[in-house]
């Protein structure tokens, strides 16, 4: 579904990947946890097209396509989906209205109708319901005023309502309690544990993956991966600390 080859990175001309590569199945979750500064976030971004991250060197197939001579909108409309770390606030934009335009205008990016008002707010207070999330939450300015546990669930609904067939979380479990953890996790099992589609999962701490089970788990430090395994190796990692996991890697 996704490879990534021998992919590096610049951000304001310093170089943040050094020949990353990854390889994610469809029907898999594949964790990704490192230190601070590990170009995480830089390979969320770079991967959905974000201005300033500028790809020096490799290649990046998304579903059989040049992924990254696709313009962002295209990434998206092709079936990406990136969740932020940090999600932005959109004064006098309601997130109904938001949603709504970004739904239709992936729609006629793939060259499909728009929905209705009616058919859109049926999909709406469904994938809010899913994320426990009340439907006069999404009535209000995109994210203004949301608690941390809000946004993240919001983000989720949008996942919901966008159905995209890959999903690149950014530490979506930043700020959760324990329940907005749980209905979070379950958001994603939800909505993208199926045959056909693929999650990447940038995370800290193994807590989420007590409710998001991955396949797979890699350390990234240093601009590369420089370990995968199992569930286990997240277990391992929470431990033993990350430095000692790269350190015994490097050797
Ligand atoms: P992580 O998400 O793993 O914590 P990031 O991808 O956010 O790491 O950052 C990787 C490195 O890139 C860090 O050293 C960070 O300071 C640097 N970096 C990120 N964004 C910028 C920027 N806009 N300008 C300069 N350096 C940046
Ligand atoms: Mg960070
Ligand atoms: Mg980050």
């Amino acid at each position: 579904m996704l490879t990534i080859s021998n992919l590096h990175a610049t951000v304001a001309d310093k170089p943040i990947l050094k020949g990353l590569s990854l390889e994610v199945k469809p029907g898999e979750i594949h964790a990704i946890m490192g230190p601070n500064g590990a170009g995480k976030s830089t390979l969320g971004y770079t991967l959905g097209g974000r201005p300033g991250y500028e790809v020096t060197g490799g290649s990046v197939d998304f579903l059989g396509q040049d992924l990254l001579a696709l313009e962002p909108h295209e990434r998206a409309a092709a079936g990406l989906f990136l969740g932020f770390q940090y999600p932005v606030e959109i004064p006098g934009v309601s997130f109904v209205q938001f949603l709504r335009e970004a739904l239709n205008a992936q729609r006629k990016t793939r060259g499909e109708a728009p929905l209705s008002g009616g058919e859109f707010l049926k999909l709406a207070r469904e994938k809010a319901g899913l994320l426990k999330l009340d439907m006069d939450m999404l009535k209000r300015p995109v994210n203004v005023g949301f608690s941390g546990g809000e946004k993240k669930r919001a983000e989720m609904v949008q996942m919901g309502i966008l159905d995209p067939k890959f999903a690149v979380l950014d530490e979506t479990d930043s700020g959760l309690d324990i329940d907005a953890l749980r209905i979070v996790g379950e958001g994603i099992n939800s909505i993208m544990r199926r045959p056909d589609k693929a999650v990447l999962l940038i995370t800290h701490y193994q807590r989420l993956l007590d409710y998001v089970k991955p396949d797979v788990v890699h350390v990234l430090a240093g601009g590369r991966i420089v370990k995968s395994g199992g569930p286990e190796l997240a277990l391992e990692l929470e431990r033993e600390g990350y430095e000692a996991v790269a350190q015994e890697a490097a050797a």
